[in-house]
């Protein structure tokens, strides 16, 4: 199989167009986690030659990446490109914004042990606190890079004139925006953007909370805390309308391309532009689709019939706002 790369500023390696996700790995809102299926998942992508691991600090509060830390030791940091995250804090469970230096300076270290390495391949602001100026955070992030702890700076959830502001005092390399064929307001003006700058797009929820993986049906629960419990779309009455979506989308890609809609949602992504689709998988079989992704394209005809597939099954579409982070509540 042959694994499309794409070149990332600042970073040596060509990353894969597939990186693993691994917010589920971690537990929280995804209804706990399985450390030994977590850590054989990720050695699989990267021994499949999916080099890149997306992981953040929040992410069951330093579970995935200690257990990314794990997986990556014993011979496998040279293979694999971190990206993950930072400038949120959390406390009694609840996650807020907080971009500030300090935070920042804190937060890298913690990183490092828990990843077990001595430096991240790409570091992305996770989501902009309106209570800190970007320069300040774009600055405090550019000394991690200078001073070697940091090889490639990104940011998630900004808007484009957000990343104009990073920009101006530092170099963006990436953004990472949701983006799946059911949730795509990158493609008015972030896409444009990442376009025109050079940058690249790791597209968050590629397979829209496994939704698009074509395994959910209007009766599937969830335990614990995972977040589709809340997620409107896998709520009445929008679930039913996703649910007919996804198997008329399924029936589309086996009569048109003999692939499933799990590998037309990942190949929709890599075919729209400068992207790298995130896919979050918690177990070694959820990649034996990976390779079905490669290798075909999809032209303007075939993203016109998807659409018209989602628009006759989805009459009540909503994005993935829910998801969000509050910023701090500072004192009075
Ligand atoms: P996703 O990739 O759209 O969906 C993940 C879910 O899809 C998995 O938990 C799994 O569900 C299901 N799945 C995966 N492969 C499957 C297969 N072969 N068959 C059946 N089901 C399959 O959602 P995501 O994890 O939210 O997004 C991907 C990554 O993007 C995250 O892990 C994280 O790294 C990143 N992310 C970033 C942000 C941000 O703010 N920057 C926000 C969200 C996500 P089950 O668990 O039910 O098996």
């Amino acid at each position: 199989m042959t694994i499309e790369t794409i070149e990332v500023e600042g970073l040596a390696t060509p990353v894969s167009r597939i990186g693993l996700g691994t917010w589920a790995i971690g537990g929280w809102m995804w209804g706990g986690t399985d450390e030994k299926d977590s850590i054989a998942v990720i050695r699989r992508a990267l021994d499949s030659g999916v080099n890149l691991i997306d992981t953040a600090p929040a992410y069951g509060f330093g579970a995935s990446e200690e257990i990314v830390g794990k997986a990556l030791a014993d011979g496998y940091r040279h293979k694999a490109v971190i990206a993950t995250k930072v400038a949120l804090e959390w406390q009694d469970g609840k996650v807020f914004r907080n971009s500030s230096p300090a935070r920042i300076r804190h937060e890298v270290e913690d990183t490092l042990r828990r990843l077990r390495t001595d430096y991240i391949d790409l570091y992305q602001v996770h989501w902009p606190d309106p209570l800190v100026p970007i320069e300040e955070t774009a600055a405090v992030l550019n000394d991690l890079r200078k001073e070697g702890k940091v090889r490639a700076l990104g940011v998630s959830n900004f808007s484009p004139a957000q990343m104009d502001a990073f920009r101006r005092v530092a170099p963006l390399s990436t953004t990472q925006p949701p983006y799946n064929l059911f949730e795509r307001d990158i493609d008015r003006d972030v896409l444009p953007y990442v376009k025109q700058h050079g940058l690249v797009a790791l597209a968050y929820g590629a397979l829209c909370r496994g939704l698009l993986a074509g395994r959910i049906g209007v009766a599937t629960s969830f335990e614990g805390d995972d977040l589709r419990q809340h997620d409107p779309k896998f709520r009445a009455p929008r679930r039913e309308q996703y649910v007919a979506a996804v198997k008329a989308l399924d029936v589309f890609a086996r009569d048109n391309f003999d692939k499933s809609v799990l590998a037309l949602a990942v190949r929709w992504v890599l075919d729209r532009g400068r992207t790298i689709a995130l896919w979050g998988a918690r177990r070694p079989s959820q990649l034996d689709g990976l390779e079905a992704a490669f290798g075909w394209r999809l032209d303007d005809k075939a993203f016109a019939q998807i659409d018209a597939i989602v628009a006759q099954f989805v009459k009540d579409p909503v994005g993935p706002e829910f998801m969000a982070p509050p910023q701090r509540l500072l004192a009075a």
